[in-house]
């Protein structure tokens, strides 16, 4: 059976799964999105990612028809329906098909849609040696013009950024925020340690709330280690003993260079391992 797609309560063969050349989603990046991991079967941090969808679909006066219960059984229905155990789970909320002007009031019924797929976001290799990424000069959006929190549909900003990264030959590349400090990359969060303390850039830099950001910090409270959500530049993150990026596609993966500068002794380092091994374990939990 080819791959099922939910589209607002119904399910659809992956090719014949559309919407609406008319959908604001399409047409302006109107709506909001989530990105989950399941781990045998079961959806990491379901309630969160819902959580933030409603906050993310609030903030931009887009209400989800349906409730948070209701899309939980959606979500965990459409996984069973295409027997993905280990997967990965994109909701989209669109605004809608509408009329062509921004107008949002004019959209009449916003789609819910739940794509269930596997995923390998990079290869095996990276994850033993490490990332080198790049700053990229496209700075992240600013707080005031469109959240970072929100997670919208209209990603440009950090495409523009990964576009940066890639012709530099790396797959992920850091973001500043408009005070040139550290906020984060095109789509993970980013940690560094220094003298065995975690530190990573805090939520007023300008990032999304990333639900692996809040996973890692609680680890690492669990595990006795000091951790500090404190703004960072870059000279911070080239000292650094350690450097790694969190988010539900990637996990955690380590960093080793940035900026050409090598992080630590360029291998992936011991509190970066230790921290993967504690999510792994959580994520079978
Ligand atoms: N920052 C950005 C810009 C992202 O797109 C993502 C991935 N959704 C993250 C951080 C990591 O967030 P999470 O751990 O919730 O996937």
């Amino acid at each position: 059976m080819p791959l099922q797609i939910y589209i607002s309560g119904k399910y659809y063969d992956k090719e014949n799964a559309k919407v609406s050349v008319y959908d604001h989603g399409l047409l302006y990046g109107d709506g909001v999105f989530e990105g989950m991991r399941s781990y045998g079967g079961k959806v990491f941090r379901l309630k969160a990612h819902l959580e933030r969808l409603w906050d993310s679909a609030k903030a931009i006066w887009l209400a989800i028809p349906m409730t948070q219960e209701a899309l939980a059984q959606a979500v965990n229905d459409t996984l069973a329906k295409n027997g993905i155990k280990d997967g990965y789970i994109r909701l989209v909320v669109t605004r809608g098909a509408g009329a062509l002007g921004l107008d949002p009031n004019r959209c009449s019924d916003p789609q819910v849609i739940i794509i269930t797929d596997h995923i390998q976001l990079y290869p095996k290799e990276l994850y033993e040696n490490g990332l080198t990424i790049v700053t990229a000069s496209t700075i992240r959006n600013h707080s005031a013009a469109l959240s970072p929190r929100i997670k919208s549909l209209n990603y440009l900003n950090n495409i523009m950024a990964k576009i940066e990264g890639l012709q530099a030959g790396c797959v992920e590349a850091l973001m500043l925020n408009a005070k040139g400090e550290v906020a984060e990359c095109t789509g993970d969060n980013i940690f560094i340690v220094k003298r065995g303390k975690l530190l990573t850039p805090p939520i007023d830099a300008g990032i999304l709330e990333g639900i692996t950001r809040d996973a890692i910090i609680q680890l690492a409270r669990e595990a006795k280690l000091e951790v500090a959500e404190i703004p960072l530049v870059r000279p911070d993150v080239y000292v650094a003993d350690e450097c790694f990026l969190t988010g539900s596609a990637a996990e955690v993966i380590p960093v080793i260079k940035i900026d050409s500068r090598t992080i630590g002794d360029g291998k992936p380092g011991p509190v970066t391992k230790d921290l993967t091994k504690r999510f792994h374990q959580l994520t079978r939990e």
